[in-house]
């Protein structure tokens, strides 16, 4: 999302969008915008942001196995997100945790508690484009939803707790010596908890490929272990193949009736196929199991959604399931709709060189509709939270203004798909406002005087979601998303920022795949960010 003038820092009026997360937009109403002295605002925030910069978002909500398998802390933060790390101590003001070889810091004022022992189940972002709702914020809400991350003991891998399965990971890596061994042991449900723990460690460090593998060799060792297969399905699911996960998911809930975990992720595999219906049931056994606020929202969420769209018609036109009432709106208004659609979809394959595995839905509701499902602010204007949610206020045609939107949300869709909704924020809105074809028009002065102060909000900074910024902030975050994608188009081409969104869909970090493919690190590319728009 966008949110405020387009005219941006110093600004006057303009079309306004926030988008809440990397895979989830909605955008905002033309508004008017007060001018602001951004220099000064983003001077003052400098601090707070700067403290942020080592949060990267794979780190943030993962669970491990069980206490007595990998010790490990979790750091509450006050956003409501956790953080579970293997080691955590205070120093000098700040909280420092290590995961696997990696040590990071945050500002102790970001946490509200250490916890030692480890939840049932941790905040159920995976990667964090999709930032964690926090309950005090209403636009969280338009996150996309993602499964969470299921718990398994020793126990539900059938090994002993001393299992030397269980310590297949060691010293921040997988040891392949002793999956060797495993291999060659004879003892299947010990190979199997061995896999699986490598393949854990690979998802919890973001290595969807390789946790992949690993969980295929642990199902190919324990076909019928629920915590396997609840794992390989939210895998799928979170790499947007929620259709495949289906029949694992389905596996999982028959072999263990009773897994909270089991039933909540086939409602997942159902939801994110666009099978909403089918999510409810297996969701309301989740939570006669376990209750969850966050499950029981979004099955509130999903309820709202199909008593609005009760009557309503569909139609597949290949590449989009369009749901619309009837009376709402026109045919012809409906074709050109989706003609537009058709052409950016064309555009967007081009320049992404990926068409989305599954078909997207869009929605397109009357004014009061569109509000009763997504209980948007009325700032809002559109939504992508893995569905295009669109009022059309009676429009007869594709306005200039709603050409750019669909462009936009679409947009999102396609980042979601190539990079496996891992992209972090600035990247994903960077790219979308490109899309659209968005300039960065007289504001480039602006920015370039932030590069050159040394002001300019830093790109780790940026990576997370940019609710947290105030309105002023967030046309900042924007237009140095936009300048940063500009930049990569201009000098390395729209192949380089596939090949940055392929990259991070892979695993790692977006600052490790800029290394790789642009040769710069953030410190580097802020640099030559300064002089492209300097020049400008
Ligand atoms: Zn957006």
């Amino acid at each position: 999302m966008r949110n405020g003038s387009g005219s941006g820092p110093g600004g006057d009026t303009g079309d306004m969008a926030l988008c809440s997360s990397g895979s989830s937009c909605a955008r905002a109403k033309p508004v008017q915008v007060t001018r602001v002295h951004i220099t000064d605002v983003t001077r003052r925030n400098r601090r707070s942001l700067l403290d942020c910069a080592p949060v990267r978002k794979f780190f943030i909500g993962f669970v491990l196995i069980s206490v007595a398998v990998c010790p490990a802390e979790t750091i509450r933060l006050k956003n409501g997100r956790s953080i579970v790390a293997d080691n955590v101590r205070e120093k000098d003001g700040k909280v420092e945790y290590e995961i696997g070889d990696n040590t990071y810091r945050i500002p102790k004022s970001l946490v509200e508690k250490i916890e030692s022992s480890i939840p049932p189940l941790a905040d159920p972002t995976f990667g964090t484009t999709s930032p964690a709702a926090s309950p005090k914020n209403p636009n969280d809400g338009y996150a996309k939803p993602v499964p969470p991350t299921p718990t398994a003991s020793a126990q539900e891998l059938r090994v002993a707790a001393d299992d030397p399965a269980l310590k297949v990971v060691h010293d921040g890596k997988v040891d392949l010596d002793v999956l060797n061994q495993l291999d060659s042991s004879g003892k299947a449900d010990s190979a199997a908890a061995g896999y699986f723990m490598a393949g854990r460690f690979e998802y919890d460090h973001g290595d969807r490929d390789a946790a992949r593998r690993y969980f295929e060799r642990a199902m190919g060792y324990a076909p019928d272990n629920a915590a396997i297969l609840s794992h390989y399905a939210a895998l799928l699911v979170q790499s947007g193949r929620g259709r495949d996960a289906i029949n694992y998911a389905e596996h999982a809930t028959q072999v263990a009736p009773d897994s909270a975990d089991a039933f909540a992720i086939l409602g997942y595999a159902y939801f994110s196929s666009d099978r909403s219906r089918d999510a409810i049931a297996p969701w309301e056994k989740s939570l006669q199991l376990r209750p969850d606020e966050k499950l029981q929202a979004l099955l509130d969420k999903v309820r709202r959604e199909l008593s609005v769209e009760a009557n309503f018609t569909e139609r597949d036109t290949g590449r989009f399931t369009l749901r619309y009432e009837g009376s709402a709106t026109k045919d012809t208004f409906r074709a050109l709709l989706i003609s537009a659609l058709d052409k950016d979809y064309d555009e967007l394959s081009a320049d992404l060189g990926v068409s989305p595995s599954q078909n997207i839905p869009v929605i397109l509701y009357t004014e009061q509709a569109f509000f009763d499902v997504t209980q948007a602010p009325t700032w809002t204007g559109a939504i992508n939270d893995g569905k295009l949610r669109i009022p059309v206020r009676g429009l007869d045609y594709v306005t200039p203004e709603l050409g750019r939107v669909l462009k936009h949300e679409l947009t999102h869709s396609f980042i979601n798909q190539v990079a496996a909704g891992r992209c972090p924020q600035w990247l994903n809105e960077g790219v979308a406002q490109m899309e659209e074809g968005r300039s960065l028009d007289g504001r480039a002065a602006h920015l370039a005087q932030f590069y050159k102060e040394g002001v300019q909000i830093p790109l780790n900074a940026l990576e997370g979601s940019f609710l947290k910024f105030s309105t002023t902030e967030a046309l900042v975050a924007y237009d140095e998303s936009l300048a940063a994608a500009l930049y990569i188009r201009d000098n390395y081409g729209t192949s380089d920022i596939r090949r940055l969104l392929e990259r991070v869909g892979q695993g790692g970090t977006l600052e490790q795949a800029m290394g790789d493919i642009l040769h710069m690190d953030y410190a580097h590319f802020e640099r030559e960010l300064g002089q492209y728009l300097s020049s400008h």
